[in-house]
């Protein structure tokens, strides 16, 4: 059934520049055990992708024709993961390196594969070639191997001048290949976004049609790709493409329908100040955790929940928040689930904002105490920044608080009491001579 297979070019050591220094210790050791033990093996994919356009890699990954279960009896420090895509992960301390065996096609009728019928690839198990293995992979540029028994690279033929004129190519047919695993969009705009490359015609033409398929992909898996798409440096960029291509609905869904109401422009703001943030953040080598990222990506939508619920019932704002935060979850978490220790984080952070303007009293104390407090006081001035002015006098109190010293703190939080005490008195006043 299956198509021809081609031969990869082979580049030699002497023409090309990579040079065993350029690569991971603990990932060299891997490769040179299963050479010893017989197996061919490589470096496969992003890492030679990155070494040759002069960009850091981010992990090695290995491919070999030695089985799962041959990888497990060579290596002590070694375990399989994977249902649909087996793999060999082999623990360094807190370094993991994933060995694949090579794939082969697909057969018909064979258990170690399995496709549903809109052409996800369910399983994929079978075996197969170096040369095989080349075609299931997604991009031209990441077909690329180095055989670690010559020093050489093998790759598709497309695979130099993709890399040299800088264009991301799906192999294969692209709408046959989103069909298989639609994840293959976000990894396209990723990708392009990060090498700074080009998206072949053919393989942004179907995505606009196919960015519904990713409904089809489990939540957990859109969560880690949201994860990469955000966190790397490149949220702005990666915004941008995925809004052109009607990808980010389906990330976002909470969003979209905000920002299409265009009711609401100050979530397309603050969607803009937070990715700008995560680029600085990430230039600059720090991390905003994703608590704080959804914290803030939620928030309005968190806003227009709590009113709906108020016009339609009597619940305090206390209640509603409740269960507005239960529905905001539970509606985001369909398209990509953000995990339960998270969720927990953010819940707590968005309930410290409606103490955060009651409690300029006495109770500030305990406040200033919480776990998460730094994590709210980020999000407060987050607010003020997109949401009302008003809440800068609330961000600089709780500001000034933090810095002083304990006596000035009580004479701050009895000030607040006593205006307000003040302030119903006269409220009061007001009601009776009015
Ligand atoms: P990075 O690590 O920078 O995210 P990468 O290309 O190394 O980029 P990985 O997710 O680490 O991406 O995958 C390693 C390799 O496995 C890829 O280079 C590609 O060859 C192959 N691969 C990964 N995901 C897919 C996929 N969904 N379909 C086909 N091949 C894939
Ligand atoms: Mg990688």
């Amino acid at each position: 059934m299956h198509k021809k297979t081609y031969t990869l070019d082979v580049i030699p050591r002497t023409q090309h520049d990579i040079s065993r220094q350029d690569l991971d210790p603990n990932a060299l050791k891997v490769l040179l055990r299963l050479n010893k033990a017989g197996f061919d093996a490589y470096l496969v994919g992003g890492c030679i992708r990155d070494i040759l356009l002069g960009f850091e890699p981010k992990d090695f990954d290995i491919a070999t024709n030695a089985r799962p279960e041959q990888v497990r009896k060579l290596f002590n420090n070694c375990r399989l993961v994977g249902r649909r895509f087996r793999l060999a992960h082999i623990l360094f301390h807190k370094d993991i390196i994933e060995v694949a065996t090579l794939r082969g096609h697909h057969q018909d009728a064979s258990p170690h594969a399995k496709i549903n019928q809109s052409g996800r690839v369910l399983r994929d198990n079978v075996y197969g070639s170096i040369d095989e293995d080349a075609e299931r992979r997604d991009f031209t540029v990441n077909a690329i191997y180095y055989d670690i028994k010559d020093d050489s690279l093998r790759c598709l033929s497309q695979t130099v001048d993709d890399l040299n004129s800088r264009v991301i190519r799906l192999i294969g047919d692209p709408k046959t290949r989103y069909k298989e695993d639609p994840v293959r969009m976000l990894r396209a705009v990723r990708f392009a976004n990060k090498l700074d490359m080009k998206l072949d015609t053919k393989t942004a033409q179907p995505i606009k049609k196919l960015a519904p398929l990713l409904q089809d992909i489990h939540p957990s898996r859109l969560y880690d790709e949201v994860a990469k798409l955000m966190f790397t440096g490149y949220a702005q960029n990666n915004t941008q493409m995925l809004q052109k291509y009607k990808l980010f609905e389906h990330l976002f869904p909470l969003l979209t329908s905000q920002v299409q109401a265009k009711a609401h422009n100050r979530t397309q703001k603050a969607l803009s100040h937070i990715v700008e943030r995560l680029d600085q953040e990430s230039a600059s080598g720090k991390r905003i955790s994703h608590s704080t990222f959804y914290s803030q990506i939620l928030w309005f939508p968190l806003l227009e929940r709590i009113d709906d619920i108020r016009t339609e019932s009597s619940l305090s704002q206390f209640d509603a928040m409740n269960v507005a935060m239960s529905d905001i979850f539970e509606q985001h978490n369909k398209s990509a689930s953000i995990p339960k220790r998270c969720s927990n984080i953010i819940r707590e952070v968005w309930l410290l904002q409606l103490r955060f303007e009651k409690n300029k009293n006495i109770r500030a104390f305990k406040i200033e105490e919480h776990l998460y407090f730094e994590k709210a006081l980020e999000l407060l001035k987050f607010r003020t920044q997109v949401e009302d002015k008003k809440l800068l006098s609330t961000l600089k109190w709780w500001q000034d608080f933090t810095q002083a010293d304990q006596a000035k703190k009580k004479s701050m939080a009895q000030q607040h009491n006593k205006k307000r005490r003040y302030k119903k008195r006269s409220s009061k006043k007001d009601a009776a001579s009015s």
